[in-house]
């Protein structure tokens, strides 16, 4: 009953009730070897858990409403990604990442989303635009910081963009990973390819 009422918290943004119940699965799993393993529960825990701390934190309330931000928590540990900042400190491994993620996206059959790219400017650099958005930087981070086959969390203030959704579906395929991302108004769970949300959001 806590896991239904869990995932419905997930799927309305309901923080207060997710957080109650989140405790309520943990405390009753704890009991249940089989089901602390349930992966489900881990994924909407975890979920929930980031979701909270975020809307807890000062920093979200910092947040200026138009600028892309983007959280992902590794380690315990939350760091942000705003669109084209080139300060993090892991700056030149993130991008070799995004370039390898890139190519193999590329192999598979990618093909970037430049539409809503506004600039005035060639193809190529469009794709570089695309390259640039804080949700890909994170998911690089992500990647290069956590053992394979961990799942990645990460919020975004901003609802996610075409291009940036498609690119995620092809890299939870690649690198065989499932990715939760909580966006200004969805969750979108991509595993293998393909998101929870139908691609409807
Ligand atoms: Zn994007
Ligand atoms: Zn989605």
């Amino acid at each position: 009953m806590w896991r239904a009422l869990l995932g419905a918290c997930r799927i309305h943004g309901n923080v207060e009730m997710g957080e109650q119940a989140a405790q309520q699965v943990l405390e009753l799993d704890c009991e249940n070897a089989v089901a602390m393993c349930c992966y489900q529960t881990y994924m909407l825990l975890l979920a929930t858990r980031i979701v909270i701390r975020m809307f807890n934190s000062r920093e979200r309330k910092e947040v200026k409403e138009q600028c892309g931000h983007t959280w992902i928590e590794v380690n315990n540990e939350v760091h942000t990604f705003v669109v084209n900042d080139k300060k993090h400190p892991q700056i030149v491994e993130i991008q070799a990442e995004l370039k390898l993620v890139s190519r193999l996206m590329h192999d598979a059959g990618y093909v970037p989303d430049t539409k809503l790219v506004l600039h005035d400017v060639d193809e190529e650099e469009k794709v570089f635009h695309l390259c640039h958005h804080s949700k890909k930087w994170a998911i690089a981070f992500g990647l290069i910081s956590t053992p394979p086959g961990i799942p990645l969390c990460i919020i975004k203030n901003l609802q996610v963009c075409n291009d940036c959704h498609t690119s995620t579906k092809f890299i939870s395929k690649i690198v065989g990973r499932a990715m939760i991302v909580r966006d200004a108004n969805h969750f979108h769970h991509f595993e293998d390819g393909v998101c929870s949300c139908k691609d409807y959001w």
